[in-house]
């Protein structure tokens, strides 16, 4: 017996003039994901994808594949020759295997995608189930609300199995544009990326350092969020720019309540020249209403003024323990409470503004040579692939 995954992908995969695209970016990532764990092969019959595996892999393997959006089942499955005795056979292994200690209800569920296949589905349920009780004293047939199925599909070979996965559901990476993500070293703001990747967006992140003055630790915990979120993104690109020289200027030229407000607006421009550049089509921020100074109606505002293209804030009514609970549930979050400071902590005033008001944030910005900043800024950016 041949032991392997199959997933079954959502509808909009089988949907539409991108079903192509969808199924070869799943396919990648995927295999992207699972490629330092093991498998001998894998290849598609009838919508479904199956790797080979050995069973003693199958645990590491689902959490990896469980990464990946757009997935509605993995299923562990024997595959065997299709005949009626060979999947019994199949069937009885699985039972004894995991449904023998005490007493269970099943029910059989075959699909037959060969319809040369000398049963039809209703028989070959009948069949296996009748098999199953005369195998099994501790087994009764339940079809309405069985405590488990034996799945049967019968294709250019047959399939058995019964242990079933729900995957994370949400749209294929892809299907909904391309987005930068403004990735700080902070909890929310991979959480923000996870959730935008899920509604089917190729997400790409920038990180702001102020190197010297933020440690090389702290862009390297950025860039390893990075690589945590892009188990579920998919390769991204990570855009690393420095913000020193831009600080080093707000601070001796302006209004040090400010200096949040201020480098937020610098962000916005820089990443309005790489999305540009990339053809990037929104910004995702960690931002939650009320959480910080910088995140009340007037500050969100003002940072927003910058801007040019739509700013998507997936945070914005969440509470603190909620993003928290899924940034331990997407595991970024013992990476993001390392004690390393991005710069917006080490320049950040004691008493923030916290209602700005546009007219002083540009009287401020008139002082600085904006332009010189920003180009400097991009000319010594660093890409990084992820
Ligand atoms: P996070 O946990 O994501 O750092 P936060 O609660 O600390 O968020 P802020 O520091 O006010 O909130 O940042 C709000 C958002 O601005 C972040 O979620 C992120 O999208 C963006 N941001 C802040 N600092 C940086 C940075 N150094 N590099 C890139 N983006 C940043
Ligand atoms: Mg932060």
């Amino acid at each position: 017996m041949q032991t392997l995954l199959s997933i079954s992908f959502g509808e909009l995969f089988l949907k539409g003039a991108n079903r192509k695209t969808f199924f070869n970016n799943a396919l990648s990532h995927i295999l992207a994901n699972i490629k330092d764990i093991g498998y001998e092969d894998t290849y598609v019959e009838s919508a479904k994808l199956y790797i080979k595996a050995s069973e003693d892999k199958f645990d590491d393997l689902i959490k990896e594949i469980e990464k990946v959006f757009g997935i509605a089942y993995i299923d562990e499955v024997y595959r065997v020759d299709k005949n009626l005795d060979d999947i019994f056979d199949a069937a009885k292994y699985i039972v004894e295997k995991n449904y023998s200690e005490v007493n269970y209800t099943f029910k059989a569920d075959t699909t037959r995608v060969d319809k040369s296949f000398e049963f039809d589905s209703p028989k070959i349920n009948a069949m296996l189930g009748d098999y199953l009780l005369d195998e099994f004293d501790n087994l009764s047939v339940d079809i309405h609300n069985p405590d488990f199925k034996v799945y049967v599909d019968i294709k250019n070979n047959a399939y058995v199995y019964s242990k079933r996965h729900k995957g994370l559901g949400g749209l294929p990476i892809g299907s909904s544009g391309e987005g930068l993500l403004l990735l700080s070293g902070g909890i929310d703001s991979p959480v923000a990326g996870f959730m935008m990747a899920k509604r089917g967006m190729r997400v790409n992140a920038v990180h702001f350092h102020s190197y010297p003055f933020t440690s090389k630790q702290a862009h390297q915990k950025a860039e390893d969020l990075a690589k945590l979120m892009s188990y579920y993104t998919g390769p991204l690109k990570f855009y690393s720019v420095n913000l020193a020289n831009i600080y080093k200027e707000i601070a001796t030229n302006c209004d040090r309540r400010e200096t949040t407000i201020l480098s937020r607006r610098f962000m916005m421009r820089i990443s309005n020249l790489i999305a540009e550049k990339y053809a990037y089509q929104a910004f995702i921020t960690g931002e939650s209403l009320g959480q910080v100074a910088s995140q009340t109606l007037e500050s969100i505002t003002v940072i927003e003024e910058s801007a040019k293209f739509p700013i998507l804030r997936p945070l914005i009514a969440l509470d603190k323990q909620d993003i928290i609970n899924t940034a331990i549930n997407i595991g970024t979050y013992d990476k993001s409470i390392e004690p390393f400071d991005d710069c917006c902590s080490i320049f950040a005033p004691d008493k923030p503004v916290t209602k700005p008001k546009f007219k002083y944030i540009q009287r401020s910005e008139e002082k600085l040579d904006i332009q010189k900043l920003v180009d400097e800024a991009i000319d010594t950016m660093e890409i990084i692939e992820i």
